[in-house]
């Protein structure tokens, strides 16, 4: 069992054989895949986590100005977990988009519809072009991440997350908001992840290498966007909750779509198969590919597979709808080399 079955790649799910530590039985199936038990657990932890989120709903203080803050893409996912919040959970929301400069035309006009059907409060964050352009940069040409984090998603995204994640965490504590929900499924973030609380301190202590590796390469202005500021965290016990309400919903991707329709979302035609919202992620692929001879969307794609949420013919179109003529523009935009990406790829190739 391993890469002698002369299997490219999985024959029930997406995982390549370059992903980490796979191993392919005669018929072509992973080990990933052949693990049992894990989806009687799985739902167990997700029947937990709905009735933990209903009652924090339920239970919530009535007084505050919003009830919480969603992470809003303007993808189809981060679309219906807005939508869920207002229409199913009747929350008083503050949408919040990070404004990247990669957002595509269609998917603007998405929000800006999205919002307005909803008739929720928007509130757009665009940092300092040349700030998210360093920060871009030395994510792609460093090796910031560890080779685990980058098994589920590609540097500039983890990058591009984390500004989201710590500026929803400002805005969260400035005003005194109890819940930040973001549209992320299982196959993106782990299963003890669906609810937590931010303990920042500790959060900042696991992040410190790699925030001293941006510090170094992009530069001490970092901190702006990545950082909360100690004057924030005085009130340990008013913490808000994170929540992936998406997590515990049994939708597909086809109804998914079906229900942010009657928002008026219509799927933008110009960016690739994994993001309908950002421009910068065919890129980002590239590069994961190039260092690490995988698609970064493989383990999230084929989690959904084993969920039965997407057939595996559904999932190898989406890796290979790639609008890569937009690549050289971009490398030029952000001042990114193949050099460079190959200095990383020997780099990480060099650690275990
Ligand atoms: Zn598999």
């Amino acid at each position: 069992m391993s890469e002698s079955t002369g299997y490219e790649r999985c024959t029930k799910c997406v995982l390549s054989k370059h992903f980490p530590r796979i191993k392919f039985d005669e018929d072509g199936v992973c080990n990933y895949c052949r693990q049992p038990n894990t989806i009687i657990k799985t739902e167990d932890v997700i029947a937990e986590a709905r009735d933990q989120i209903e009652s924090l709903f339920k239970n919530r203080d009535h007084t505050k100005e919003y009830d919480a803050i969603v992470c809003y893409s303007g993808g189809k996912d981060s679309t219906y977990t807005l939508q869920l919040a207002v229409q199913k959970y009747n929350l008083r929301v503050l949408a919040f988009t990070l404004d990247n400069g990669f957002i595509s035309k269609a998917a603007w006009n998405n929000i800006e519809r999205v919002v307005d059907k909803l008739g929720v409060d928007h509130w757009v964050f665009r940092p300092n072009s040349k700030h998210y352009a360093a920060i871009a940069k030395a994510s792609a040409e460093h090796d910031i991440y560890n080779k685990k984090t980058l098994t589920r998603i590609s540097s500039i995204c983890n990058s591009c997350i984390s500004i989201v994640n710590t500026t929803a965490l400002k805005l969260a504590l400035e005003k005194d908001i109890p819940f930040i929900l973001a549209g992320f499924t299982l196959g993106q973030i782990p299963i003890n992840s669906i609810i937590y609380k931010n303990h920042q301190k500790f959060l900042a202590e696991s992040r410190a290498a790699s925030m001293e590796k941006l510090r170094q390469h992009a530069g001490d202005f970092v901190d702006q966007y990545l950082a909360v500021p100690d004057t924030l965290l005085r009130d340990l016990e008013n913490y808000p909750h994170n929540i992936n309400i998406l997590c515990v919903e049994n939708v597909t991707e086809e109804e998914i779509i079906e229900q942010v329709k009657t928002l008026d979302w219509r799927s933008p035609g110009d960016v690739d198969g994994c993001s309908s919202n950002c421009m910068l992620n065919t890129f980002n692929n590239y590069v994961h590919e190039r260092v690490f001879d995988y698609n970064p969307y493989e383990m999230e794609l084929s989690h959904l597979i084993r969920e039965g949420l997407l057939t595996r013919e559904e999932a190898l179109t989406k890796m290979q709808t790639q609008p890569r003529e937009m690549i050289p523009t971009i490398m030029k935009k952000l001042d990114i080399d193949d050099a460079s990406i190959d200095k990383v790829k020997w780099i990480y190739s060099n650690q275990k």
